[in-house]
């Protein structure tokens, strides 16, 4: 059978099999040196002053929903073209999530806010959509509450000369280190703040609410648990990859954008597509390339078209709320027509460091044959 060309896959080296093979033979696989290593280049490569390694992404959002005190009657605002758990979250702390319209290129509109934020309004939550840097400076300007940042699509990617992640503009950050995200540690996720308080908090919810700074001489061998945590702690042997994959991140992201200029020309006079442009002081670090086709029946053919070639493009994203589970809950669908609307129209190309560009004239020849029939 034909190679198959997915949406995204991660890269693997021999130096990241080598970081790995080495701290399997160190005195700790898990809660070791490798964490906090992991942690000091990663605020430092985003530019923030402290970073918490955590399990996955979506405990990476669960946690610093909890660290806000989101709670049972709060209201969190959220994005509905983005993955579950960036609303999930809500639901694990026994608030409600909120959905807000998105503009033309699929993030949160500003506009939309004012009409969704109440007295309940505790967190709202901006998705850097695809990688696409969402200007969080806008939404500090009119929004007192707590901003946590979605960044699982965006690491590396900047507004203007301020990274991501470093939250100039926000509370806290997270990322995700699943195998299709720009690096990976099989699964893993971050959380970056400015905050020590928060920190504090984050690190003793990481680990079952056990706070070991509170010890007493009497019972030294006490671990004093303070608050209800979980066990969200990643492994050594997880963070000595993220440690390797992170000094080729900037290479990963150039080679995605180089792929994502080839598909901007590729597609610039055709007339059935639309595809996402950067605006000025934007740069994005193209974890997904989308392009936007003319109708839902499109859409499906392109796809279905695309996978009878072994081009596995995907979807990203069905609004949240129109999940069954969410439907149950009783959101109803035309709640966001725009993001309805994109859903319909929305397909993610194969971008990834190692696509040959061979087999991206392949993507667009394919595409460009299926129009033309
Ligand atoms: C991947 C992803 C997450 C969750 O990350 P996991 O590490 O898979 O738990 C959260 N939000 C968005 C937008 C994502 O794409």
């Amino acid at each position: 059978m034909d190679k198959i060309i997915p949406y995204q896959r991660q890269f693997i080296d021999e130096k990241d099999i080598e970081a790995v093979v080495q701290t399997l033979k160190s005195d700790f696989i898990t809660t070791g040196p490798k964490v906090k290593e992991f942690e000091q280049r990663f605020a430092e490569y985003v530019g923030a002053k402290y970073a918490i390694a955590i399990s996955n992404g979506t405990a990476a959002l669960h946690l610093a929903c909890l660290a806000s005190g989101l709670k049972y009657g709060d209201e969190l605002i959220t994005s509905p073209l983005t993955f579950l758990a960036s609303s999930n979250c809500a639901l694990y702390c026994g608030a409600k999530p909120i959905f807000t319209e998105i503009d033309n290129q699929g993030l949160i509109d500003l506009k939309d806010i004012s009409n969704k934020t109440n007295e309940k309004t505790k967190i709202i939550i901006p998705v850097h959509y695809g990688g696409l840097p969402f200007n969080t400076k806008k939404l500090r300007e009119s929004f007192n509450g707590i901003i946590i940042e979605d960044a699982a699509h965006a690491l590396g990617a900047k507004n203007g000369t301020e990274k991501i992640g470093s939250c100039t503009h926000s509370d806290m950050c997270i990322f995700s280190f699943h195998p299709v995200k720009h690096i990976t540690t099989g699964e893993g996720g971050m959380i970056t703040t400015n905050s020590e308080e928060l920190y504090k908090k984050l690190i003793v919810l990481r680990s079952h609410g056990i706070d070991p700074s509170k010890k007493t001489e009497d019972e030294p061998w006490g671990t004093p648990m303070v608050s209800l945590g979980y066990n969200y702690r990643i492994t050594d042997i997880q963070c000595a990859l993220g440690l390797s994959q992170l000094d080729k991140v900037d290479g990963f992201i150039m080679a995605s954008r180089k792929l994502a200029e080839r598909y901007d020309r590729a597609f610039a006079d055709n007339k059935d597509i639309r595809t996402i442009k950067e605006k000025e002081g934007q740069f994005n670090s193209y974890h997904l390339y989308p392009i936007l086709v003319g109708n839902s029946k499109v859409r499906l053919d392109l796809y279905n078209y695309l996978r009878k070639n072994n081009i596995f493009a995907q979807i990203h994203y069905k609004p949240v709320y129109l999940q069954p589970y969410y439907q149950s809950l009783g959101y109803e669908k035309g709640l966001c027509p725009k993001a309805e609307e994109f859903y319909n129209q929305v397909l993610s190309l194969p971008i990834y460091p190692q696509l040959t560009e061979e087999d991206q004239d392949f993507v667009v020849r394919k595409i460009n044959e299926f129009f033309e029939e």
